[in-house]
């Protein structure tokens, strides 16, 4: 992979992605083979005005041998510091913006004690909870890109040669990041259509949805009370000392999605899974779930059941969702056809729910709300996140109005306007 085109991405990620502001802090989450593109991000931030760039790498072999061989005890007993390390760069004059680097193996914790790795990814994102705050609440600006790994790319594309396969996967990484040409105008040009579709989303008032496909999914998503429709750009909502409001940023990139928030409780149907779903590095396949007033009753899955049923059981919102998203079947991930074992891209193939949580920020003025109020709304709670796609090229969907008024929204599969 050339040069020329890390730089290009890095431009994309630090100007686009996290709009880095004259002196502001990029604070970098980096896997340690990124460290090439760590710092051309640091480069372009720095060129851009920014205070300073910190990175903090991670190393997912190393990740794998202490989760194996420490006892579960010690897994959970997260250290005070650590607790502390992001948040104290949201503290520090103006708010820091944080760029994270995806390039996880979707196999990494294989063959290890689940119930472990379990409950110790509980613990870390028990004590990160505070700092996620700011980034689900967009507080801060924030930004998710990936890169290649060798073992990731060899999931991807099998019947490649490690290093072309890792070729490969760049490739289509820049590709589906729209990095031909000039990426700041593809992405301006892009994001002021998804713009338009969400503006239109939030002025429909809509109560319901209706995604139907002539795979039998026929499903009826009621929508939560004062839900506000997301996508395309971000804007920080500030609210905290060191926060500022009304910076624009794209969370993630690639994105294609224009979402909110279900009501969890008004949810009813059958709906039927159109791609894997890889869940702890394990596949789940051809599912289908049916709801009755939000929750799941009924579920199915040629492949994986037992662990799509582990899912649902991680707590009491597991079984409700708290998302749903609208992704056009043209979709340039889509029409790549691959599996990419990474929620960033199989996310944005197609339309798709969430078992768990719902973003607060896709409730008007849920930044601010406590548990309970955005429980009033309908918005959900949980533990987990867990994107699953259930969009098809035939997939209709109709918004109803609070009158009962119909207006289409998608047809075979594509946004009608
Ligand atoms: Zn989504
Ligand atoms: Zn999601």
């Amino acid at each position: 992979m050339e040069q020329n085109m890390l730089k290009k991405y890095a431009e994309m990620a630090v100007k686009t992605g996290i709009n880095i502001q004259p002196n502001q802090t990029l604070v970098i989450r980096c896997p340690i083979h990124g460290a090439a593109f760590a710092r051309e991000c640091a480069k372009v931030a720095y060129e851009a005005g920014a205070k300073e760039a910190v990175v903090f790498y991670s190393d997912e072999q190393f990740s794998r041998i202490r989760m194996d061989k420490t006892s579960k005890e010690v897994l959970c007993d997260i250290k005070e510091y650590q607790k502390i390390q992001m948040l104290n760069y949201v503290n520090t004059d103006g708010g820091a913006a944080f760029l994270s680097i995806s390039s996880s193996d979707p196999e990494i914790y294989k063959g290890l004690d689940m119930d472990k790795i379990d409950a110790a990814n509980k613990a870390a994102s028990k004590a990160g909870e505070e700092f996620r705050d700011y980034t689900m609440n967009s507080r801060v600006q924030w930004c998710v890109v990936a890169i290649p790994s060798e073992a990731w790319a060899k999931k991807v594309f099998p019947d490649m040669e490690t290093e072309a396969a890792v070729e490969k996967l760049w490739q289509t990484i820049f590709k589906v990041s729209r990095l031909d040409g000039d990426p700041a105008a593809n992405w301006k040009e892009y994001t002021d259509k998804q713009m338009i579709r969400r503006n239109r989303l939030n002025s429909l008032n809509l109560k319901t949805v209706h995604l139907t496909s002539s795979n039998g999914t026929d499903l009826y998503v009621g929508l939560a009370e004062d839900c506000v429709w997301g996508g395309g750009k971000d804007f920080t909502t500030g609210g905290r000392p060191h926060t500022v409001a009304g910076t624009e940023f794209i969370a993630n990139m690639p994105t294609e999605e224009i979402f909110t928030a279900p009501h969890k409780d008004r949810v009813n149907g059958i709906v039927y899974g159109t791609k894997p779903y890889v869940y702890n590095g394990n596949l789940i396949e051809d599912f289908v779930v049916t709801f009755k007033d939000g929750r799941v009753v009924d579920y199915d899955a040629k492949v994986g059941k037992e662990l799509l049923g582990q899912l649902l059981d991680s707590d009491e919102g597991a079984r409700s969702i708290g998302e749903i998203a609208f992704v056009p079947a043209s979709s340039p991930i889509n029409r790549e056809n691959v599996l990419f074992y990474n929620t960033l891209f199989d996310e944005n193939a197609a339309c798709h729910i969430a078992f768990g949580a719902a973003y607060p920020d896709t409730v008007k003025g849920g930044s601010e709300m406590n548990k309970e109020q955005l429980a009033a709304k309908g918005a959900n709670h949980s533990v987990i996140h867990e994107d699953v796609m259930v969009g098809s090229e035939d997939m209709d969907i109709v918004g109803i109005t609070e009158s009962g008024e119909e207006i289409q929204i998608f047809k075979n599969g594509e946004w009608v306007f």
